[in-house]
This record gives structure tokens, sequence and C-alpha cells, in this order.
């Protein structure tokens, strides 16, 4: 079955095919970044107005590389929520057109489960079950994975998600948007152990976090800095040490919870090198992260995981859509 992904669940408009039996197909991204620069953060209405603008056009680059027609798709998953609904709609409505105009059926993806399963794209895919550790600009899970649809939440974020925290430091650092990957780039260049940052809420039991207090704490430190160039990056390195080391004590403390062996790591933050040194260094774990270019949103998660529940996929006699802004993992069930 070759399967369409359509992902406009915020600031990236990613299109994918996926094959049942080839794997991936094509690929393209567009991110607003640029778009929403000026503003220090998603502008909701300019994200959707742009996702019109460019799915279409995605979508007739992917089918061209992977030189094939139209009629050649199969079937369409798109991204139904978490997510912004002006956004999600775009993709919603445009997946399920045109589903009915090819007559084959198509089916709303929840977007963590497509980080959730995007480590199984790769070439050596971890097997089931596993802890799940979701870090992107909007989440921070940490999720038992039975099997695809057979999720329960370990933990989440009380408030700030870790990518958010890191954007809002690197705001406030005067970094440009988006903020995470600078702030990384410049905690390189930082003096180790220069500050000490709290871990929160790793000094209780429990599998949620809390990151805005991590946020506040570099502020502080900040302020009553010199606040020279090589403060900004002795804080940068202090608040990403902190945030790591405390997503780190979580999934320890998941597997031992679970008894699972195997971390699965997806989302923005996966990208992080300094999170990825730290849980490879967790003993007697292995763990695996998308390829880069996977870790933010695409549209190749999202094909996967609509091949992954093709079993669920119906044809609509009604071409109805919706999206659902907010959407818990906790509500799947196995396709
Ligand atoms: P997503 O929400 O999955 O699209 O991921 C975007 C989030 O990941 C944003 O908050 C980014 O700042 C964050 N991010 C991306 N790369 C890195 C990195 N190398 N280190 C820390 N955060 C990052
Ligand atoms: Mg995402």
């Amino acid at each position: 079955m070759r399967v369409l992904g359509i992902e406009s669940s915020c600031d990236e408009t990613g299109i994918a095919l996926y094959d049942s039996e080839k794997g991936l197909l094509a690929h393209a991204l567009y991110s607003q970044i640029a778009l929403h620069a000026e503003y220090g953060g998603v502008v909701p209405e300019l994200a959707s107005r742009d996702h019109i603008r460019k799915t279409l056009p995605l979508i007739e680059q992917v089918l061209t590389e992977a030189n094939l027609n139209r009629s050649e798709i199969d079937a369409v998953a798109y991204t139904a929520g978490p997510g912004l609904v002006g956004a999600l709609l775009v993709g919603a409505a445009i997946g399920r057109s045109i589903a009915w105009a090819l007559d084959i059926p198509a089916l709303a993806i929840n977007h963590m489960e497509g980080h959730l399963l995007s480590p199984l794209l790769e070439a050596h895919p971890p097997a089931f079950p596993f802890v799940s550790l979701l870090v992107s600009g909007g989440h921070t899970l940490l999720v038992d994975v039975q099997g695809v649809g057979q999720y329960s939440l370990l933990g989440e974020s009380i408030d700030d998600a870790v990518g958010e925290a890191f954007d809002k430091t690197a705001k406030m650092l005067g970094l440009s948007y988006p903020g995470g990957p600078i702030l990384a780039a410049l905690a390189e260049r930082g003096i180790p152990d220069k500050y000490e940052f709290p871990r929160p809420m790793t000094n209780r039991p429990g599998l949620d976090f809390s990151f805005s207090g991590l946020k506040t704490f570099a502020m502080n430190t900040w302020r009553n800095s010199a606040q020279m160039e090589q403060d900004k990056a002795d804080i940068a390195l202090a608040f990403q040490t902190a945030a790591v080391e405390t997503l780190a004590i979580k999934c320890k403390r998941a597997l031992k919870q679970t008894g699972h062996s195997t971390i699965v790591v997806a989302g923005g933050v996966s990208a992080n090198k300094a999170l990825r040194t730290r849980l490879d260094a967790i003993p007697n774990a292995r763990v695996y992260y998308p390829r880069p270019e996977f870790c933010g949103d695409n549209g190749a998660m999202i094909a996967f995981a609509g091949a992954m529940r093709q079993s669920a996929m119906v044809k609509q006699t009604v071409p109805t859509f919706s999206a659902k802004p907010r959407w818990s993992l906790n509500e799947l069930s196995p396709p």
C-alpha cells in the first residue's frame, strides 16, 4: 500500500509517500521559520495561510520525485491533532478531498503517535515494548509503548514543554528564533560547572516534569551576571545540562518502573547532541532516535503511522472531516 502523508499541525508543511513494501519513497518539508521569525513565535493565522500555499505544490513535488501518478496513491494519512486548529484543518481538508476525489481511504493520524513511531522508519528499528520520550516544542511526554496504539502515559510536563523552555530561555538571552538549536550551539562554548542549575521535580517520586522554573532560574542568573558574551554561553550550558540531566533521570526511572530496557526518543529536542550523549550513557539501556531530519515535524512519520494503521483505513461515504487541537495518546487504540 502506498500512503500519502500530510503534516500541517504547526509551522512545517511535511509531505511524504510511504510504501508498505518498499519503505519511504519520497518526502518534502517546507519550514515557515522565516515567516514567523519577526514575531518571535508562531502566528497561527499566518501558519494556516502558508499551509494552503504549500501543501499541493509539495504533493506534486513528492509524486514527481517518486515517479508516481496521483492514481498510484492507495491511501491518505493526515495529521488531525494535536496542534493549531486552523493549520490542522488545512491538512485535513486537503487530505480528505484528495481521498474523496481518488476514491481511496483516508485516516486521521495523531501527531504525537507520528513522532513516537518515527524511529521505526530507520534500518534497525527498536522492538516493542519500549519507553518513549517525546520532547518537542509543545510536549514533554514519557509513554509506555506496548505496540502500535497501545500507549500508557507515564508522565508529562505540568507547565512548559522542554523545547518551549529552550526557546524561551534563548529569547531571554537575546538569541534569534527558534532558540533551541541556537542555544545548544552557544552552550558548546560555555564553561562547565560555572553555574549549577536545579533538576526540577527529581527529588520526589513520579515521572512528571516542570521546566518553567528552569527558565526563570536562567533569567535571574543572567540578570545577576556581568552580562558578557561568555556569561551567555555559560548560562546556556548550565540550562542545557540541567534540562538534559532531568530528562535522563526520569528516563532511568521510567525504565525501572516499566521493566523495559529500550528508550525511543523523538520530537524536535531529540536532535540535541548533549541529550543524545547523556541518554546513550544510561547503563543497560538501548536508545533509539529518528534520523536528524525526522526529529522535528515531517510528513514521513505521518505516512508511516498511516501504513501501520492501514487496517483502520476506510473510504468515506460522506466527505466530512474534523481536527482535534487536543488529542491525548491515551485515547488511541490499536489498529
Ligand atoms: P517540534 O515541536 O517537534 O517541531 O520541535 C521543535 C522544538 O525543538 C523547538 O522548541 C526547538 O527549539 C527544539 N529544538 C530543535 N533542535 C534542538 C536542539 N538541537 N536542542 C534543543 N532544542 C531543539
Ligand atoms: Mg511536533
